[in-house]
């Protein structure tokens, strides 16, 4: 008996060709960017984020594209808990409205962006301090560098903002060899977070000792079952994160910290009120501190009011779909 041949638009192949695409301004500037743009795609188990940044050739983007894929047709494993912890993210922004945006964001957990160019050590320190006393003793505060500091600046901050009960230390250098370094002359946490971009970094980060903590993201890995994977390779606790998607990208990051064994930290998902706008008249939104687990259904009216022409994006996901193959 032969098998009907499926219209290429109806199996996965034509998720490219289908895929709806959105247009949505960020508050503040994020890696150099003013609005996040990406593929929507309706698949049988629901719908699937495709949004990997402009400058991620198709190879690059096929991991995007498998996560996509993965939220549209598989769906995700069975979630062990039904609320995600997340964070509150505090801008490198003045100590006043520091302590403003912690006492808003109702999480008991506050990462704080330090070394920001252009600003002095005493900027950090005062951020830092605000958060604390906002938050109290009980509140958990972690720190993130971006990269930014050399290994001798990181030991110094590290230390004088330890007084202010460090979580742990987010990327406090760019390379492994100095977040290894810092490892071992700081008794704070240390967490990889841009040193990871696809699955076989966690392994190094391991293999370097690099890092306490990896911080790891659902698109980049290539969908919420290789993450698993991931996780359980390089034995490390995870903080899931976002790539600032949409509710619908977002959901597939409480998948991910939903279906984690061990959870010990508060993840970084609570990223949906850096843009203006959604897909979903139900946002993906922390409530007390944390994140519910469900699904994300897109809205017709939200979406088309972000909506842009979907050809380049379509184009992008039929080169990563087959970069995916190759
Ligand atoms: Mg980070």
């Amino acid at each position: 008996m032969s098998t009907p041949r499926v219209p290429e638009k109806h199996g996965p192949a034509g998720d490219s060709a289908r895929g709806r695409a959105f247009a949505i301004g960020l508050r503040n500037r994020f890696r150099g960017i003013t609005v996040r743009e990406g593929l929507l795609v309706r698949g049988p188990a629901g719908w699937g984020e495709f949004s990997p940044f402009a400058e991620y050739g198709p190879r690059e983007a096929s991991r995007w594209w498998a996560a996509c894929r993965e939220a549209a047709h598989q769906g995700w494993p069975e979630p062990l808990r039904e609320r995600v912890p997340v964070n509150v993210t505090v801008p490198a922004v003045d100590p006043e409205r520091a302590a403003a945006i912690v006492a808003a964001g109702g999480c008991a957990t506050a990462k704080v962006k330090v070394a920001e160019k252009g600003q002095d050590p005493s900027e950090d320190i005062a951020r830092v301090e605000a958060v604390r006393s906002t938050l109290g003793p009980s509140g958990r505060v972690r720190v993130d560098a971006n990269g930014a500091w050399d290994v001798d600046t990181a030991v110094r901050m590290v230390r004088e903002l330890d007084r202010f009960d460090l979580e742990y230390v987010e990327q406090p250098c760019a390379s492994l060899a100095e977040l290894g370094a810092v490892r071992r002359r700081v008794d704070v946490p240390v967490a990889a977070d841009e040193s990871i971009r696809r699955a076989e970094d966690p392994l190094r980060v391991r293999a370097a000792e690099a890092a306490d903590i990896v911080v790891l993201k659902v698109q980049p890995l290539g969908g919420v079952r290789a993450a698993l994977r991931v996780a359980e390779a390089c034995g490390l606790p995870v903080v899931v994160s976002s790539a600032v998607e949409s509710s619908v990208g977002l959901a597939a990051g409480v998948a991910l910290a939903a279906a984690l064994p061990e959870l010990p930290y508060a993840c970084g998902l609570a990223t949906m009120q850096m843009l203006t706008a959604d897909v979903t008249a139900d946002p993906l939104l922390p409530v007390d501190g944390s994140l519910p687990v469900r699904p994300v259904e897109v809205e017709e009216d939200a979406l088309s009011a972000v909506e842009i022409d979907a050809s380049s994006w379509r184009e992008r996901a039929r080169a990563a779909a087959e970069a995916e193959t190759l």
